[in-house]
């Protein structure tokens, strides 16, 4: 099945439905607007992590070498559809214009209006522009279709590369590409989708998740559509508390959440029952603050009644450890414990560093869990390190994406 295209969803007869690559559209002379994760982390006026803009760049070279006007667009943070001067764009305009190596990327005085139809109106081929936050506007988030064809007026070609805004009917992301012929997939959003594509069709087994971080519940979709899908569960971080106290094991003030532990018995039921190893920890790293820096190990009834499980312990980190490192296939979201204290991040760090050493196909989302491997200086050596926490876990658990819809 050799083609240029995504195959990606599928029509109401079950045919599979093509979603045009950025390297099909045509772009020379054309205005091209281009919806890109910007949504970076600011300190200040400073960009603090500019991994997201990084991640778009091979889209807007592509852009503007085939001499495309390129308008940018991107929301940052929750300005709740006001202006709010603490979340302007400005920042990751300057940041990108260093990227790129020009004196500067015009930005916008707003979305829409007339400054930035000027501004758009006066790009030249190969030229770009990036428009001010678009959640300035309550449109944007309210998928307005008045609003998306204001956009839509500055585009001949429109083309996603928002990964992590995919899983939003948004107005840039949702009503303005169906008004657009012209119509693709950026770069970016391409490789997102084709890694965990892989990961959603036949795979190389063992297959193996590992998940973590705060809570089940916002997990459980996923959880329980891996089921299906995977040999192994491998389940650490707070999430995991709530297993063993479904289990009936006393964690003292460790975060559980009781209402979820009918819940938690029954993935453990439905694992057994479609022979799915699932593992939780055997010991635990405790503390009784959360910048506590003794980290006991106890097992598991050693939780006293003041101490919280912040880390899973040596003896379940060297299991997790050596089951990712023999998985075909490793899906990875969620840290293993308080990685943002270094006493507690020794379980992250074992799973990270076990999967950057794993020959078979990995790969990582969610917000936290990519940090703890930034951190850790690992990213480089995964297969694929996902852009879109919420998205890629939506992706996964086969939900269709507003974002990927539209672009049909
Ligand atoms: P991701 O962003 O990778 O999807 P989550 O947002 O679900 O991950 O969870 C990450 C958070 O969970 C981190 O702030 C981490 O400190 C916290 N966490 C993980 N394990 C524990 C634990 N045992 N107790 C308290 N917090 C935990
Ligand atoms: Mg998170």
């Amino acid at each position: 099945m050799a083609h240029r295209f995504l195959a990606r969803p599928t029509d109401s007869k079950g045919e599979s439905v093509p979603i045009r690559s950025l390297k099909d559209l045509p772009i020379a002379g054309r205005r091209v607007f281009c919806r890109v994760d910007f949504n970076v982390p600011l300190d200040g006026t400073t960009v603090t992590d500019d991994t997201r803009i990084r991640a778009a760049l091979p889209t807007i070279e592509h852009i503007l070498e085939e001499g495309g006007r390129l308008v940018l667009a991107s929301h940052l943070g929750r300005p709740k559809g006001k202006r709010v001067p603490e979340l302007s764009l400005e920042p990751a305009a300057q940041r990108l214009a260093e990227l790129l190596g020009v004196g500067e990327v015009v930005l916008t005085d707003d979305c829409v209006g007339d400054g930035a139809r000027k501004v758009v109106g006066d790009l030249r081929d190969g030229q770009v522009a990036l428009l001010e936050n678009l959640r300035f506007h309550p449109g944007e988030k309210a998928n307005d279709e008045a609003f998306a064809k204001q956009l839509a007026a500055y585009a001949d070609v429109y083309v996603n590369d928002a990964f992590g805004a995919a899983h939003r009917a948004h107005a840039s992301v949702n009503a303005l590409p169906k008004m657009i012929g012209l119509r693709g997939a950026g770069l970016l959003l391409e490789k997102e989708l084709a890694a965990l594509d892989k990961l959603r069709g036949e795979v190389q087994r063992p297959y193996v998740a590992v998940l973590g971080g705060a809570k089940v519940s916002d997990k459980i979709g996923v959880i329980e559509a891996l089921l299906s899908r995977v040999n192994a569960l491998v389940i650490g971080g707070a999430m995991a508390n709530t297993f063993l106290a479904a289990q009936g094991r006393s964690l003292g003030a460790s975060l559980v959440e009781d209402e979820k532990l009918a819940l938690a018995r029954s993935v453990i039921a439905k694992a057994e029952e479609k022979g799915v190893d699932l593992l939780l920890p055997t010991d635990l790293r405790v503390g009784e603050s959360l910048e506590d820096t003794s980290a006991e190990v106890v097992g598991l009834d050693g939780v006293g009644g003041a101490q919280m499980a912040l880390d899973i312990g040596p003896e379940t980190e060297k299991v997790y450890a050596d089951r990712v490192r023999k998985g075909g296939t490793v899906f990875w979201n969620g840290p293993m414990g308080l990685f943002e204290n270094p006493a507690f991040a020794h379980g992250t760090t074992a799973v990270a560093e076990a999967m950057a050493t794993c020959p078979g196909f990995t790969v990582v989302g969610g917000g936290d869990s990519v940090a703890a491997i930034q951190q850790a200086g690992l990213a480089s050596r995964y297969d694929h390190v996902s852009t879109g926490g919420g998205a890629s876990l939506e992706y996964m658990e086969g939900k269709k994406l507003p974002g990927v819809e539209a672009l049909l």
